[in-house]
């Protein structure tokens, strides 16, 4: 259902998905007076947890599809993975944004990479992999090269790096002959992303550039503002609207870009807020969670303007190798704001939580999140 009707507090929103990007949304509907359903599988969501209503059951489960349907006013997601026949389903009672095209496009590595190429923006040199015999010949046009699965990848999972046609038949393999990309394996300046809001009437509002610095395919600090060149920034940003502007997209939209010889490249999408735009809770007028209740109730957009210096640092699992790691020694810090999610099992590589430090002073910032971070050990 198209709708552009103000939803206002107490409506009911729903909520696909119950991680921590779905709990953040909770927070950020709660704070405005909205209720929220959220349906995951898994009892303890960190969203579901703190929810109106969790449905615990599976994203195709019918009668719990149906309950959203007939209670919630909007419904959003807060992964790309939602089957687009759940989100195709719950379009035709309510409104849901953003679209299941947009998902559906976002979820596969395949769908994502031509839609980006052919809206005329510039990616990484890639190949198709629907079968060994699509897997070129050693070439150094696109050797080394990560070969990636289609889809439910995330966090560096289901990519392995390969140097030659041999490595790859080899890697394909182990992904049990699943779609895959090959894309040329970049020497990165550095990675930056942007994360935006479009609403129903085409209206944007972009977030600041973040720089990012990953480990092991995940995600490690985002640094706002960027410190590259402001003409990179700003790029990034126009790119961003364009891809938003190509999917007639309405939603909260994360991109992350490649910085190769000095140009952006797309990395990839997500349809819906991003861990690097974590930030803008503690940083900015509006934060993507907002954003993302506005888009959804038909609200006017918020405002996207840092109000501060941040840099975002992720916690994973692996501090929890010798117990609950030493939180006291973070809240002592005053200028730094702990987010933990609620999860129960601290495994390597999960994302438990993150902090931001927030500050006027650009150049200290980094150093005092690296200071707090050994601290974590
Ligand atoms: P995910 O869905 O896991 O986030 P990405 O494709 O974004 O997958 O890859 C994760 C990270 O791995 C990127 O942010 C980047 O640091 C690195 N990476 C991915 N593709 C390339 C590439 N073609 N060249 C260099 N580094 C890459
Ligand atoms: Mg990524």
């Amino acid at each position: 259902m198209s709708s552009n009707a103000l939803i206002l507090p107490p409506a009911m929103l729903g909520m696909l998905g119950g991680g921590q990007l779905g709990r953040f949304f909770v927070i950020a509907a709660h704070e405005m007076g909205y209720r929220v359903t959220v349906l995951d599988p898994d009892k303890n969501s960190p969203a579901g947890k703190i929810a109106d209503v969790h449905l615990c059951a599976d994203y195709a489960d019918q009668a719990a599809l149906e309950k959203m349907a007939q209670t919630c006013a909007a419904v959003t997601t807060e992964f790309e993975n939602v089957p687009a026949s759940t989100m195709e389903y719950l379009a035709q009672a309510t409104v849901v944004r953003p679209a299941a095209q947009s998902v559906a496009i976002a979820q596969h590595r395949v769908l994502e990479k031509n839609f980006i190429r052919d809206a005329g923006l510039p990616v990484a040199p890639f190949v198709v992999v629907n079968q060994v015999s699509d897997i070129p010949a050693d070439d150094d046009a696109i050797y080394p090269a990560i070969l990636k699965v289609a889809r439910f990848g995330y966090d560096g999972k289901g990519q392995a790096r390969v140097k030659s046609q041999a490595e790859a038949v080899a890697a394909f393999a182990s992904f049990k002959q699943e779609v895959c990309v090959l894309e040329k394996m970049l020497s990165l300046d550095y990675e930056v992303s942007v994360v935006l809001a479009r609403d129903a009437e085409g209206k944007i509002a972009p977030f600041p550039t973040a720089e990012n610095q990953h480990l092991n395919g995940i995600l490690d600090v985002s640094i706002v503002p960027a410190r590259g060149s402001e003409i990179i920034k700003s790029r990034a940003q126009q790119l961003a609207i364009k891809l938003a502007e190509k999917l007639d997209y309405v939603g909260v939209l994360g991109v992350e870009f490649f910085v190769c010889d000095g140009e952006l490249l797309v990395n990839e999408m997500a349809p819906r807020p991003h861990n690097s735009g974590h930030y803008t809770i503690d940083a900015c007028i509006t934060n993507q969670f907002e954003q993302q209740v506005r888009v959804l109730a038909g609200l006017p957009l918020g405002d996207a303007r840092l109000h501060s210096q941040a840099v975002m640092v992720n916690i994973l699992g692996d501090v929890w190798k010798d117990g609950e790691p030493e939180w006291d020694q973070l809240f002592a810090r005053t200028a730094l704001k702990l987010h933990l999610y609620g999860k129960h099992e601290p495994r390597p590589g999960r994302k438990m939580g993150h902090f931001t430090v927030v500050t006027d002073k650009a150049e200290t910032a980094l150093s005092q999140a690296m200071t707090a971070r050994a601290v974590l050990g």
